[in-house]
């Protein structure tokens, strides 16, 4: 049995994640202090005697034996990590030093839940993972783009320097069941306006696009990456079909028949304008991974979920 320690374990990506590594016979330590997670998200896992659940700071060191680490923990909302950005950037930096002290001390693998935000306004399209990107480093979005693209070099340098066995993914916008209602990000504000019959916020015109996976196929990446032999990454992780934000606007209100009207709203700073994974690498090193879910069957399930709350 492994001994596998979540950073950011009781939010939405991590809750999933202890699930399956629970599923797949593991140990589970789920460390989170929760600034966007909740309780209720595992709390269907606290009888089982193999889970644990542990309010820490990532930004705080941490003592543990364990042999892997995936390490989450970061708000991942813009209205989330905007709200105290100084944190946003202490959480990816300091975080990814303390996990990977831990990682060197235990020898133990340690996977990066890095982002397509490190790509920032692309103007390589699709992007692969060869491509540098386009990022503001004074905008708001800076904290959470440069403090992930940091903690990437952490990781490469530890792995260069100390041995430390380290994994990276870019994860690209990904959805489903137990994100937050108020979270801020496209998917949740249009399900939660359709379903109460409020105004679809469409900010800017609209025709910015962006490639929507199912949370199910990334957790699915996520353990195949972890178990992967002499793969670094980073690798990709993201579902290649792209959408304008009008076209999801209108999947969602036909799904739910809604009568909510679409309103354009001015468009937040540094908003990327184009998004779309190349995921031809992790096809090829991930066991011929790809995502399984299309965006009207993953709807569902998340629609399903926010009538539910
Ligand atoms: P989330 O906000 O639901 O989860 C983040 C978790 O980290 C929360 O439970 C939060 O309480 C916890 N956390 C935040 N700061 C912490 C700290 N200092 N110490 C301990 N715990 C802390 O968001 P998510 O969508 O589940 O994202 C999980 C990870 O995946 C994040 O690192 C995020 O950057 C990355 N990611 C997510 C997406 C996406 O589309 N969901 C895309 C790219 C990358
Ligand atoms: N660290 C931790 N848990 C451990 C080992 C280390 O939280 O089990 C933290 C510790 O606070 C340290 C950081 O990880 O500051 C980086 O560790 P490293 O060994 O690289 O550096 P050093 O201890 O020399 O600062
Ligand atoms: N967006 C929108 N209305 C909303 C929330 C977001 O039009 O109510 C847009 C946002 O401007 C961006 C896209 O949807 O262009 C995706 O935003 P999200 O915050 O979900 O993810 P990110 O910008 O980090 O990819």
């Amino acid at each position: 049995m492994k001994q596998i320690l979540v950073t950011g374990g009781a939010g939405f990506i991590g809750s999933h994640l202890c699930e399956r590594l629970l599923k797949d016979g593991n140990n589970v330590i789920c460390m989170d202090n929760y600034f966007t997670g909740r309780k209720q998200n595992v709390v269907h896992l606290l009888d089982n005697p193999y889970f644990e659940m542990v309010r820490h700071d990532v930004t705080f060191p941490y003592y543990v034996e364990v042999d892997e680490i995936y390490n989450l923990a970061c708000p991942a909302s813009p209205i989330h990590y905007q709200f105290d950005p100084v944190s946003t950037t202490k959480t990816s930096v300091i975080g990814a030093i303390n996990m990977l002290g831990l990682a060197k001390r235990t020898k133990a693998r340690i996977l990066q839940a890095s982002t397509s935000e490190v790509y920032g306004d692309p103007v390589v399209h699709p992007q692969e993972e060869s491509y540098w990107g386009n990022v503001n480093p004074i905008g708001l979005r800076s904290c959470y783009d440069e403090g992930k693209r940091c903690a990437e070099t952490l990781f490469m340098d530890y792995h260069r320097q100390n041995k430390v066995d380290i994994k990276i993914i870019r994860i690209f916008n990904t959805y489903g069941p137990r994100m937050r209602p108020d979270d801020g990000r496209v998917v949740s504000n249009f399900i939660m306006q359709a379903l109460k019959g409020e105004d679809i916020t469409i900010y800017g015109d609209g025709m910015q696009t962006r490639s929507f996976q199912y949370v199910d196929d990334l957790i699915e990446g996520m353990v195949r990456m972890m178990a992967s032999e002499n793969f670094t990454g980073p690798v990709n992780l993201g579902n290649p079909g792209e959408f304008t934000m009008i076209e999801l606007a209108e999947i969602i209100l036909k799904m739910t028949n809604s009568k909510s009207k679409i309103i354009f709203t001015p468009l937040p700073s540094d908003d990327p304008k184009q998004r779309k994974p190349n995921i031809t690498l992790a096809k090829e090193k991930l066991n011929g991974w790809e995502p399984k879910v299309r965006l009207e069957e993953g709807l569902i399930e998340t629609i399903k979920y926010f009538k539910s709350l």
